[in-house]
């Protein structure tokens, strides 16, 4: 029998990907965790987009989900692949909101970079996104789509069994794309247990970094929730420049940034924490700056890693893109010496506008 479909006028059903394992059972009233499981597998180890296609489960459970359940994906606007194979995706949310997901593949991995924010309030002035504003957080589903919707576009289901490594395109989560993760905690602390839960998508701890402008008090709060990597937008070593290209550093100072990193470390067993660092022409690319880098998370007693990313200019920017190529080398020479591994990223996607917000700001007329 073909199940029977339809959408109660005006009434938008709730998607399957608001809920956690447990909360599945408990709201789809199973007496058996197996037929949870069951659920939970076709939604994140096979990536089935009908409920039809849920050929274990009863008739009467599946009619259930018809009725009163969506597993649905966002629509896509756009779909950009780069010559250097950076994959990016413009979605249109239910309300007609936009956010953008990267797939970056490196030889040795698959990262995709994900949004928490529909924009930002964070204001940071080297970032697109942040010129934009911010319109509403994510609801847990929407955060959780990003990964569904990027391997359909990867046609990835077919090598979720070869395991996380083996065979597997999306192989780490990165919280960087549009937003303030700490600034929507609770949808993206709920959608990274359902990432990271070994039933389904099966992300570890690991393979997830979240990265933060420095919301000093959510780290400790991230710190008690959930192990994951973090990575600290800093950008300058005082506050006195922070201040020029942060608004954020008006709320929290470097010395509170670094406490709460200090915590974090600790309750991660001293895993190394990265910190983002925009090389601004004239800014902070100064060889001192480096120094003070390295005197900064020695006091801290940090692990720390650096990521040197040189500006890349965006069109209403006022800062500029480093020229000196040989200057970044020196600077990156420096922490490195000092024992902090400090790689050079060199922007991808450029053709494409895969930098965090370029492509929304580039299709307002969507
Ligand atoms: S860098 Fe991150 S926190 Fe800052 S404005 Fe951009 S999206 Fe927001």
């Amino acid at each position: 029998m073909v199940l029977r479909r339809y959408l109660r006028k005006n009434e938008i059903m709730e998607s399957l990907f608001n809920f956690t394992l447990e909360e599945l059972q408990t709201t789809l009233s199973l007496s058996k965790n197996f037929v949870a499981k069951q659920v939970w597998n076709w939604l994140y180890c096979c990536g089935v987009k009908s409920f039809d296609e849920m050929t274990n489960i009863s008739k009467q459970l599946r009619q259930k989900l018809v009725e009163q359940y969506s597993i649905k994906r966002p629509f896509i606007l756009k779909d950009l692949t780069s010559i250097d194979g950076t994959r990016k995706w413009l979605v249109k949310l239910n309300d007609g909101e936009k956010i953008e997901i990267v797939y970056i593949p490196e030889e040795d991995r698959g990262t995709l970079c994900i949004s928490t924010q529909a924009g930002c309030g964070m204001g940071c002035r080297f970032c697109s996104t942040g010129s934009q504003g911010l319109t509403r957080n994510l609801e847990v589903f929407e955060i959780v789509w990003e990964i569904i919707l990027a391997r359909d576009c990867l046609d990835e289901w077919k090598n979720i069994s070869k395991g996380i490594g083996n065979g597997r395109k999306i192989t780490n989560i990165v919280l960087m794309g549009m937003g303030e993760p700490l600034n929507n905690y609770d949808n993206v602390v709920k959608a990274l247990k359902i990432i990271n839960d070994e039933n389904g998508m099966a992300f570890s701890n690991r393979r997830i970094t979240l990265s933060t402008c420095g919301i000093a008090p959510k780290i400790y709060d991230l710190a008690r929730d959930i192990k994951i990597n973090l990575a600290i937008s800093l950008h300058a070593a005082t506050d006195e420049i922070r201040k020029k290209i942060m608004p954020i550093a008006e709320s929290f100072s470097i010395d509170e940034i670094m406490k709460a990193c200090s915590v974090y470390a600790k309750s991660t067993n001293y895993r190394r924490i990265t910190f983002e660092y925009i090389m601004i022409k004239d800014i902070n690319d100064s060889i001192a700056e480096a120094e003070k880098l390295v005197k900064l998370v020695k006091k801290y007693n940090v692990p720390a890693k650096f990521n040197l990313i040189p500006f890349n200019y965006w069109v209403g920017c006022t800062f500029k893109e480093p020229s000196d190529i040989k200057k970044i080398m020196r600077f990156a020479a420096y922490i490195t010496n000092a024992r902090y591994p400090c790689p050079i990223r060199l922007s991808k996607g450029g053709d494409i506008m895969a930098a965090c917000g370029q492509l929304k700001t580039s299709t307002r007329d969507f």
